[in-house]
């Protein structure tokens, strides 16, 4: 590891302009991916610019009638506040799914927002990978990519986003608050346009709209009257504690047998946190039975190109959609 310098400013005015004027500074926060990547020379800044005592770490109803999230919140706490686990149960059980115990007392809800993929070559200093060094190339299309992207892939880049609380405030159309050198701004968290994260395209290191010194303080959750009729089922590898193969966040509005409305989002099958509006576009005013929750998965993969080792992926969506909207109708009707 190489030497580096450690701040605690006093303000968040004061973090944001020590990281804004100088290249290799960033925030520091619970540090459980930032100080892994470090060790492993991924990523080497200069100084690191603590900002854990300084985020907002309380979780307060807004007037709308939903909930706006500090930064600074633990992932243990927000998985175990009552707010959470009974309006938006989604997001409790993904937030619990992830990581283990202990990591989640440390994570915050910024950091686990702005996790770096989990691809075997970005970790992995003596492989090319253009993510971490621009122009060097992609092993992993002909190489390891059973775990990588089937949606939002280009030829530069097919890894996927690794953060499982990501999937959920997708689901759930979180906005997420920003304060910056160029002042405050609020960005949805899933596109299709302006949100937080970008496609990797030909530019797979910029990985969001951040720029130099902007800092999350908040994520909010607009008010959604089914949000309670909401599940997050993850499949991975082993059952304690791993990233998963494929996930699935998801709200029903079910009355009468038919779908009034749906809120679909799937994780660790692209780049960034995969709302699936294709499949919710098919899901509204449809019956919900398992012809329809397959004829809607069906819809969003219909933009999928997998890879030789990846394509398993498909099945492995529409069989967990297809379970999980079963599962939510039945709870909602
Ligand atoms: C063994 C292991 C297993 C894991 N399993 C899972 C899993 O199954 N699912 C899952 O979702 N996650 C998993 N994680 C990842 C874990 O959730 C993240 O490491 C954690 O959430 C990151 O939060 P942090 O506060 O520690 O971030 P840090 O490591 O401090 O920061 C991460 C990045 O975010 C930046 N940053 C932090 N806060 C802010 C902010 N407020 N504004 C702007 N930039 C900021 C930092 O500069 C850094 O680049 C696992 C981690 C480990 C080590
Ligand atoms: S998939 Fe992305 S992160 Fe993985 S090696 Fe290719 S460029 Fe790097």
């Amino acid at each position: 590891m190489r030497p580096f310098g450690y701040l605690t400013p006093p303000d968040l005015g004061g973090a944001i302009a020590a990281v804004t004027g100088r290249p290799g500074a960033t925030f520091l926060a619970g540090g459980t991916n930032l100080v892994d990547l470090m060790k492993l020379g991924v990523a080497a800044p200069d100084l690191l610019v603590d900002v854990t005592g300084l985020l907002p770490d309380r979780i307060e109803p807004t007037a709308a009638g939903g909930l706006r999230i500090g930064a600074g919140v633990r992932n243990s706490d927000l998985a175990a506040d009552p707010r959470v686990r009974a309006g938006f149960p989604v997001l409790a059980r993904a937030v619990l799914t992830g990581a283990s115990g202990q990591l989640r007392n440390m994570a915050t809800v910024g950091g686990n927002l702005l996790q770096r993929t989990r691809c075997l070559y970005f970790q992995d200093v003596t492989k090319p990978c253009n993510k971490r060094v621009p122009g060097s190339g992609c092993p992993a299309r002909a190489g390891d990519h059973r775990n990588l992207a089937i949606l939002g892939g280009s030829p530069h880049c097919v890894a996927t986003h690794p953060s499982d609380m990501a999937v959920a405030l997708a689901a759930l159309d979180a906005v997420v608050h920003i304060e910056g050198p160029a002042g405050p701004r609020a960005v949805p968290i899933a596109g299709p346009f302006g949100g937080l994260y970008r496609l990797p395209g030909d530019r797979p290191d910029r990985e969001t709209t951040l720029e130099r010194g902007d800092l999350i303080t908040a994520v909010e959750i607009p008010p959604l009257a089914y949000a309670g009729n909401s599940a997050y089922r993850k499949v991975r590898d082993r059952t304690s504690y791993a990233f998963a193969v494929v996930s699935v966040a998801a709200a029903t509005d079910v009355a009468g047998g038919v779908v009034r409305d749906a809120r679909l989002a799937i994780g660790a099958v692209a780049p960034v946190p995969w709302r699936a509006r294709a499949a919710e576009r098919v899901l509204a005013g449809r019956p919900a039975t398992s012809e329809w929750f397959g004829r809607a998965a069906d819809a969003e993969l219909a933009m999928a190109s997998p890879l030789p080792d990846n394509a398993f992926k498909l099945t492995l969506v529409r069989n967990v959609v297809v379970r999980m909207l079963g599962e939510l109708a039945g709870a909602g009707s």
